[in-house]
């Protein structure tokens, strides 16, 4: 008896300290099937479909990329602004579009990720490459140690959100409908596409590109968050936030601020402009920036009083509901 709890306690410690991450073979199997597939469309894009295929699948990737970007990123995760029902209906459909799993799961990780930026705990620890921070890191099973630290991930407002949570419960027949078989379906039923065709360019290729685009968010920064020389992002580095110059390391300082793209310049990205036009439309409200004064201020009480920059810009910003500190 003795025996097994020392043994029992000799794993709960070995667990304590593990940071070592299992493959996930489903995962990397999926990835391997959808880039051959993905691959294999080309010949249908440029030898066997009808334009029509092709301009309908460019609405559905850019649709699916607003789901993730506008939706999961910048309204579920950051909270960056609030949405009316109808554009939330909008955009968790879109979401799903893009096959890139449920919101819940897309924002529990990246907020993990957020939290934990750039450390063992981060599932797309950057300093580890880009392919690791684009693909490699998300066919890994979380570690121990990163299991425990995704329990202590505040979900609260996620999971007072029905929406989400509907989505989240039916995932999996909401993917075989929304993700693939209506996109699938439609150009071989309105204007006579080859099934072949509908599969190879609405179903894989369609969902490798969106799932790259999401996994962009979290590796773009190894591409476009460098200066020339730099090995990895200057976190300590706090000039560049002024001019919002580096615009993809300053997602990481103010993630709550709506116009840090995901990819583009700052502030004049497509997505930044749909929200402004869904501000128009009255559908989106209390869009969350910071104007160049506060960051200044923020940057200038940082290095006097020698304190986290973040801080100081969310003691400086007065946002209703308070954004958390840590998202
Ligand atoms: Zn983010």
């Amino acid at each position: 008896m003795s025996n097994v709890v020392t043994e029992t306690i000799q794993k709960n410690a070995k667990d304590e300290l593990s940071h070592s991450r299992e493959i996930n073979w489903m995962k990397v199997l999926f990835q391997i099937q959808i880039t051959l597939s993905a691959l294999c469309a080309f010949k249908f894009i440029l030898y066997d479909s009808y334009w029509a295929t092709i301009w309908f699948a460019i609405l559905v990737m850019f649709l699916g990329h607003v789901g993730v970007a506008a939706g999961a990123h910048r309204l579920w995760a950051h909270q960056s602004y609030q949405a009316n029902g109808l554009l939330r209906f909008f955009l968790m459909i879109c979401q799903t579009l893009s096959g890139t799993g449920s919101i819940y799961d897309w924002v529990r990780w990246h907020r993990l990720h957020h939290k934990h930026y750039n450390t063992d705990l981060d599932p797309y620890n950057s300093t580890r490459g880009w392919f690791f921070a684009h693909s490699h890191g998300a066919v890994l099973a979380l570690s121990p140690a990163q299991q425990r630290a995704l329990k202590n991930i505040d979900m609260s407002d996620i999971e007072d959100d029905e929406l989400v949570m509907f989505q989240k419960k039916w995932y999996i027949p909401m993917y075989l409908i929304i993700t693939l078989l209506l996109p699938i379906n439609a150009p071989a039923e309105y204007w006579g596409e080859n099934l072949y065709s509908s599969v190879f360019i609405l179903g894989w290729f369609r969902c490798a590109v969106n799932l790259n685009l999401s996994a962009l968010i979290h590796s773009a920064i190894i591409i476009w968050g460098l200066k020339p020389g730099e090995k990895y992002p200057c976190d300590t580095n706090l000039v560049f936030i002024l001019n919002k110059t580096n615009w993809i390391s300053y997602h990481y300082i103010a993630p709550w601020d709506y116009k840090t793209s995901e990819f583009g310049q700052y502030g004049s990205d497509t997505i930044s402009k749909f929200i402004q036009i869904c501000e128009v439309l009255d559908c989106a409200s209390v869009l969350k920036t910071i104007d160049s004064g506060t960051v200044r201020k923020a940057l200038t009480a940082s290095v006097l009083e020698k304190r986290n920059i973040t801080e100081c810009l969310l003691e400086l910003c007065d946002y209703s509901p308070k954004t958390p500190t840590f998202y």
